[in-house]
């Protein structure tokens, strides 16, 4: 098999695995729990805190711990909104997000909120100076997803920092970093983000775990009302399994990191140089993510004009060739991609795009296998 859907979901790390047995087996006490048994767990979870914590810069107080990035996503933006809705009706993102950004945003609309969407050009980079001209004196937030998950598009977190803080000290940045963290290192004070959030199975982590950080200067109110956990925000039994196998994904990703990226940008570059190789003898390929640091290193989107997504993702499934059309995300939803449409994806190419996503169990001959497979799959597919 060739799992090249990294993007989607990312095998797990054998240590976490282990690591999640040994949890459910051995310690299995609530961590909330009064006795020693309790105790030992709690001082887990509060290691596992810490250790993430300190890859953001952060403080382990600042770390709310979640289901995953969706909940994260909406805690974020659905409690900001709620908290400072007095402070102002004016927030703002981009036409690029996630389903679990830009559906909440929708939301919001349908709540009075004023929402500015905000463009992109061709290579997914988003319009920062008509976020600057957007923010106004009643914008309480402002979220703009760090790496996109369709063609990997990164946005410069730092400039975006500083230009809504240069313009309003009162407004708050929301990053998705989901496809972001553990592919570059992130600070989250460098760039003056308020809250970010992150997802613990797309970098060989446990489904069902992820995180959100929030600056600890920030109010908010709880997403989950219960028995307090996590200062009150977000109740209810932690998910110690989850959290500390989070820790240990992330960590064992930072012991290798340099090593780690520069082989997935291997990969991606080989990747982009062989579909080149294809579009010359085949044409109509459309290489939607380039070979710099505009686009982040595991991701490679291309459109196979002629063959409908979904019949290259079968096609290549019957060789054990596993990737997504778009975005796995949005299959559910039978429209158009956000992001393909929003850098101006021709017609043709729009319902034909393809994600390859990488991750650190990935070899540049797997690559190459794939390469083999479209070879047969273009000429025997493609509607003239
Ligand atoms: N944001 C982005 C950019 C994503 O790629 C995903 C996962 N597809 C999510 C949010 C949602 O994350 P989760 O699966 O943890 O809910």
């Amino acid at each position: 098999m060739i799992y090249f859907d990294n993007s989607a979901t990312t095998k797990m790390d054998e240590d976490v695995i282990k690591s999640y047995n040994e949890i459910n087996e051995e310690f299995f006490a609530n961590p909330s729990s009064m006795h020693k048994f309790g105790y030992i767990v709690e001082e887990k979870v509060k290691n596992a805190t810490h250790n993430i914590a300190s890859l953001l810069n952060a403080e382990a107080s600042e770390i709310i711990w979640t289901s995953g990035a969706t909940e994260s996503n909406n805690f974020a933006i659905r409690e900001i909104c709620e908290t400072y809705k007095r402070s102002g009706g004016h927030i703002i993102t981009t036409e690029i997000e996630h389903s679990s950004v830009s559906n909440v945003f929708k939301y919001l609309e349908t709540q009075g909120f004023t929402v500015t969407y905000l463009k992109v050009d061709s290579r997914g980079q988003v319009d920062l100076k008509q976020l600057e001209e957007s923010i106004r004196d009643d914008t309480i937030l402002v979220s703009i997803m760090f790496v996109n998950n369709e063609i990997g598009a990164v946005e410069d977190l730092k400039t975006i920092g500083e230009i809504i803080k240069n313009k309003n000290k009162k407004t708050f940045f929301h990053t998705d970093a989901v496809q972001g963290f553990a592919k570059y290192k992130i600070d989250v004070k460098k760039c003056n983000v308020d809250l970010l959030s992150i997802s613990s199975h797309k970098f060989n982590g446990p489904k069902g775990a992820g995180l959100l950080y929030k600056n600890k200067n920030l109010r908010i109110t709880p997403l989950i009302y219960g028995g307090g956990q996590q200062l009150g925000l977000r109740s209810g039994t932690l998910n110690v399994g989850g959290i500390i196998g989070t820790s240990i994904a992330a960590k064992k990703i930072y012991d290798d990191f340099d090593d780690i990226v520069d082989r997935l940008i291997n990969i991606r570059n080989h990747m982009i140089d062989r579909l080149s190789e294809l579009n010359k003898e085949y044409g109509n390929i459309k290489i939607n993510t380039e070979k710099n640091e505009l686009f982040a290193p595991h991701i490679v989107s291309a459109s196979f004009s002629g063959i409908r997504a979904e019949v290259m993702l079968h096609a290549l499934e019957e060789y054990e060739i596993y990737v997504s059309s778009g975005s796995a995300c949005s299959t559910h939803d039978k429209k158009k991609s956000g992001t393909l449409s929003a850098i101006n994806l021709p017609n043709n190419f729009l319902e034909s795009t393809i994600r390859f996503s990488f991750g650190k169990y990935n070899t540049i001959d797997e690559v190459d296998i794939a390469i083999d497979k479209l070879k047969i799959i273009i000429p025997k597919y493609r509607i003239k």
